[in-house]
């Protein structure tokens, strides 16, 4: 439950919280955010979240609201009066509040919310035994790089997942290539032992977690291939996984109803999943 939410200089009753009918992020989207998760109170990898929102922003032309470091500031001051432990911050910048027109306004300051929930994570079900996706085309615009909160055919994805009882979509471009899920990014480990993800370029967001489990994989002497992969040579790999900020890396098990390997967590996947949680000193992911 959220207690207090930070607007645009004040931390506001949640229930009562609120940015104007004209603000840029509610007419047009245009607007950038970021999910940074909060166990045992501290943000895990907070710099490379603050790089990213960064670089979302300069890629809209949207000022930083105010300093790094105040912004950080301002995340734990959320995080401290939602006594959240356990679960996410979230910050959400838009080009701010003018009347409705759609070239950029001149003067205006951007707008910037902060919020702070407990959230559980993945469950323990989600974790041991694997989760499984649809695919979906990938109907988004070309800028899939920037957070922005456009974010409109990831909730379409999303709730297609849901309706067929999978945990997430994922995205295949018109090539037939794997983008990223509506909400994680997506990989595979071959029959050969080679680890695959989408290279980080504008059809994807960059994801930290992603980053973070390039790492671990090159800490473990994983041969490393960032290409596009298609939905048949997810299907014929060894082990697929999904990564985010959110659920860490989930084995991915069944595909479009069909399972992945022989149907369970793949060992890659879940020695992945422990070395990238090592490196926060975690022993396992539970948001607490
Ligand atoms: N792709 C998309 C489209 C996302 O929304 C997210 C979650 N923010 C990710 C990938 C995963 O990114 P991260 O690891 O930074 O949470």
């Amino acid at each position: 439950m959220s207690r207090v939410a930070y607007v645009n200089g004040r931390y506001e009753l949640y229930g009562e919280a609120g940015v104007h009918i004209d603000d840029r992020g509610y007419q047009f989207a245009d607007a950038v955010y970021e999910v940074i998760a909060v166990i045992g109170g501290r943000l895990l990898d907070e710099e490379p979240h603050l790089d990213r929102l960064e670089r979302s922003l300069r890629e809209l032309a949207i000022a930083m609201p105010m300093t790094r470091e105040a912004l950080k500031v301002v995340l734990r001051e959320t995080i401290r009066q939602n006594r959240v432990r356990g679960g996410i911050v979230y910050i959400q910048i838009s080009r701010g509040v003018a009347p409705r027109d759609h070239g950029f306004p001149k003067d205006t300051a951007p707008s910037l919310v902060v919020t702070a929930r407990r959230i559980k994570g993945a469950s323990a079900a989600a974790v041991n035994d694997g989760v499984g996706v649809i695919t979906v085309p990938d109907i988004r615009w070309s800028r899939a790089d920037i957070k922005s909160t456009s974010l409109l055919p990831n909730v379409l994805a999303k709730q297609t997942a849901r309706d067929a009882k999978a945990f997430e979509a994922w995205q295949v471009d018109e090539n037939g290539f794997v983008t990223e899920g509506s909400s994680t990014n997506a990989w595979i480990v071959t029959k050969d032992g080679e680890l695959v993800t989408h290279p980080a370029d504008r059809s994807i967001l960059n994801g930290i977690t992603r980053l973070g489990v390039l790492a671990a994989a090159k800490r473990q002497g994983l041969k490393i291939v960032e290409r596009p992969f298609t939905v048949e040579d997810a299907k014929n790999a060894k082990e697929a996984f999904l990564s985010s900020t959110t659920s860490h890396v989930l084995a991915v098990v069944s595909i479009d109803g069909k399972a992945v390997g022989n149907g369970h967590p793949g060992e890659t996947t879940m020695k992945l999943r422990q070395a990238y949680l090592a490196n926060f000193g975690l022993a396992g992911g539970e948001f607490r």
